[in-house]
């Protein structure tokens, strides 16, 4: 049996990524233009149901925009999760904005709703539910609670490209959902992001706003960035958008490998009205967790990630924020979860070195 380590994240970038790259950089148009078109067209008609797309330089930038044309400024409040990436409340935050954190639900990890309408306030304008490691929030319960108190949703599917909730694709809810590119996500652009939107003047905000606020050429309409996508980077994503499918159906079977072979942990769980597309793994473990991580490293060469261990209403940055707020399943999951291995190419083997190597960790702990 191999003892080779096994990384907590392993991203698939081949030949046909390269190909494509010198494709575009041969043509000598590199920023965005033609490929970007083609990406967002593809990006639309496989993984939203035709709604309109703008991509953009990253998942972050996506957020960010997204909001900027929704209208959410200074003054407004956005309820979000603080169990997440800290781009989901930096996004709203940069806008002046404030983030305004509820809690999770134990199950799924994702925004409880009952929380959610607690914190609703005469200020709240949006509730930026996160799909987070690849399922999906309950939206049936956030869009009752946006449509009874009359606010937007605002999806971050950074981490979730073709999940569905009730067989609809996420990115398809809200005012608008944004999607990443990262290396690490389900699939990569190198970097970049993805607005996607029903609403068309959403969209044509977005996309002037992503290049300075114009739509024709000097002559800008609003106050812009430069957060335009390089048709080197869409390349990359045209070539993964094509495998990405095949990708979350192998996530899906590693996942449910692992489901069914692990004891002694609990292992991750599936609303029914979901499909998970496992961005990520992620177990609980009741009793010292980073003992659990160190242990399947140090004696089992597995790698594992913990995503997240600081709550997003604890950190520096944020927690100005939140004053005094206790959040307790926030608290709960961020010193209990372990993100496990599951991406498309690992082996029969590998997938069994890591059942073995929890399964012994779990034991030894109990
Ligand atoms: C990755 C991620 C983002 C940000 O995406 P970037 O492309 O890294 O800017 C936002 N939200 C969540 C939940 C993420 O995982």
């Amino acid at each position: 049996m191999s003892t080779e380590f096994i990384p907590a994240a392993h991203p698939i970038i081949g030949e046909d990524e390269v190909d494509a790259v010198s494709r575009v950089i041969r043509s000598g148009m590199v920023a965005q233009g033609p490929e970007t078109a083609a990406f967002e067209q593809e990006f639309s008609e496989q993984m939203v149901g035709g709604a309109h797309c703008v991509a953009v330089n990253s998942g972050t930038s996506a957020l960010h925009t997204g909001l900027l044309a929704a209208g959410v400024g200074p003054g407004d409040e956005v309820i979000v999760p603080s169990f997440t990436f800290a781009a989901t409340g930096n996004s709203v935050a940069l806008t002046g904005a404030t983030p305004v954190f509820a809690d999770i639900e134990d199950d799924y990890f994702c925004l409880d709703p009952a929380s959610v309408e607690a914190a609703i306030t005469d200020k709240t304008v949006g509730i930026m539910p996160v799909h987070l490691y690849g399922h999906p929030a309950n939206m049936d319960a956030l869009g009752k609670i946006a449509e009874k108190h009359g606010l937007k949703l605002f999806e971050d599917a950074a981490q979730a490209h073709g999940a569905t909730w009730g067989g609809r694709p996420v990115g398809t809810f809200g005012a608008f959902g944004a999607f990443s590119f990262y290396p690490t996500k389900n699939m990569t652009a190198g970097e970049g992001g993805m607005i996607t939107t029903g609403d068309g003047e959403l969209a044509r905000l977005a996309a002037m706003i992503r290049n300075q606020g114009m739509e024709k050429r000097y002559a800008n309409e609003v106050v812009g960035l430069n957060n335009r996508m390089t048709d080197i980077n869409a390349a990359i994503g045209r070539v993964q958008l094509a495998k990405v499918g095949e990708w979350t159906r192998q996530r899906q079977e590693n996942a449910a490998f692992l489901t069914e072979n692990l004891e002694g942990v609990v292992a991750p769980k599936v609303a029914p009205e979901a499909t998970h597309v496992y961005h990520q793994y992620t177990i609980r473990v009741s009793a010292d967790r980073d003992g659990f991580v160190a242990a399947l490293k140090d004696e089992h060469g597995i790698g594992s990630g913990v995503y997240y261990p600081i709550p997003n209403h604890r950190l520096p940055s944020l927690a100005p924020y939140a004053p005094g707020l206790e959040l307790p399943h926030t608290e709960k999951a961020a010193a209990e979860v372990i993100s496990l291995p599951v991406y498309p190419s690992l082996t029969r083997e590998q997938l069994e070195r890591i059942v073995t190597a929890v399964n012994a960790v779990a034991k030894a702990g109990a």
